[in-house]
């Protein structure tokens, strides 16, 4: 029967009692390689406080364990020891019987006192819950899980946007051991587990009940093997991958490539996951991407919005001439057809340029010009205010 230092599940892999299943495993699985039994060979402190671990991550890990761990502690009616930390209050039987499927705890009258009451428990517990997480209680770990994707962000300029281009990208990924080719464990033979002597199972007693749990050092499999030491036993070590990115014409800021397959490696044979690529595109100080149109702004002067005008304005592809009609007031937008940003998912259909012409307003300082903008007015003298007065009324 192991003995019981009672401390807390959650203080036993330093997480808070908050912890999300991802640090909780990310705390478990950085003890467990350090606590290792084939890693501190003849420790029996290691090898406590690793089973220890074990024991709370089985716990923490099943959300259906978990609940009742926070519930009640490691702490049952009727056979004493008290509640953990916080404490959580008294516990009615019948709740126990209601968790517990309707095992039937009456009448035991333990008298093995604190301890002993705990850790029948605990065993209870393995008892009823293993199954869906015994296999992650393998000393290497032989949880198949698929590999993370992963999300990377390439920086690119306006004109890289507009005409595509190629990236080199350098990531960090966890990649499949090449040791151990993703097993985690040492290559060599299987050793058959001394605790259980491979019959995956061992034998607990507790007062005068016996039960029969899954062997926490070999995860019930009866066989052991070393952990690799190129990673720890987890399947995988971070390397540096290197990817040329083809960016095509018309990314934008938020757009996403993916590449299959180039995510993290799963563990123990799970899928790898996919690498996403997304572009961040440099704002441009003249053309202002808006869906696939390019908005930009064109100064022109008053006698060529009056008279009408051809002017030649910059383009993605370098200068276009824009006819400029009469009469053009400032802030009239002018279309150029197809002169846009290539559309990704339109097969590289261009968008529009629209032009906004803006009326430069002359700042005369010579005598001549200001005489002939005053002979101007009184040539023409309209009035563009004459019109908003009637729709003014109030
Ligand atoms: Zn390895
Ligand atoms: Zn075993």
């Amino acid at each position: 029967m192991p003995t019981t230092t009672k401390q807390d599940y959650y203080e036993q892999l330093g997480v808070p009692r908050k912890v999300a299943v991802k640090e909780l495993r990310a705390a478990y699985r950085k003890l467990a390689r350090k606590y290792h039994p084939d890693l501190n060979p003849g420790d029996k402190s290691a090898e406590e406080k690793f089973k220890q671990i074990q024991e709370a991550y089985d716990t923490l890990s099943d959300p259906k364990k978990r609940q009742m761990y926070d519930q009640f502690g490691f702490n049952i009616p009727g056979q004493g020891g008290a509640p953990p930390g916080g404490g959580h209050g008294q516990v009615s039987p019948e709740d126990i019987h209601f968790d517990f499927g309707g095992f039937d705890f009456g009448g035991q009258g333990n008298s093995a006192g604190g301890a002993a009451g705990n850790a029948s428990f605990r065993d209870l517990f393995s008892q009823f819950f293993r199954g869906a997480n015994a296999a992650q209680a393998g000393a290497a770990g032989q949880g198949r899980e698929p590999g993370n994707d992963l999300e990377y962000q390439i920086d690119i300029t306006f004109g890289e946007a507009m005409h595509g281009t190629v990236k080199k990208l350098s990531f960090t990924r966890l990649d499949t051991c090449n040791v151990c080719h993703g097993a985690g464990v040492a290559p060599g033979d299987e050793q058959t587990c001394p605790t259980c002597k491979g019959s995956g199972q061992v034998t607990q007693v507790s007062g005068k009940m016996r039960f029969q749990i899954t062997c926490s050092r070999c995860g019930g499999s009866g066989k052991l093997r070393a952990i690799c030491r190129n990673c720890g036993g987890d399947g995988r070590v971070q390397r540096v991958d290197n990817l040329d990115v083809r960016i095509p014409p018309g990314a934008q800021t938020g757009s996403r490539v993916r590449v299959a397959g180039r995510g993290n490696a799963g563990t123990h044979g799970g899928p790898p996951g996919d690498l996403y690529i997304i572009t961040k595109v440099e704002p441009h100080p003249f053309f202002e991407r808006r869906g696939d149109d390019l908005y930009t702004v064109v100064p022109i002067t008053v006698t060529e919005a009056s008279l009408g005008a051809k002017v030649e304005v910059p383009t993605i592809d370098g200068r276009a001439q824009v006819r400029i009609p009469p009469a053009t007031d400032s802030g009239k937008k002018l279309r150029l057809r197809e002169k846009g940003a290539p559309s990704v998912r339109n097969g590289g259909k261009r968008g529009d340029q629209i032009v906004e012409v803006q009326v430069v307003v002359p700042k005369p300082e010579d005598e001549r010009v200001r005489n002939l903008l005053k002979e101007l007015s009184k040539i023409d003298p309209e009035d563009p205010r004459r019109e908003i007065f009637a729709r003014a009324t109030v």
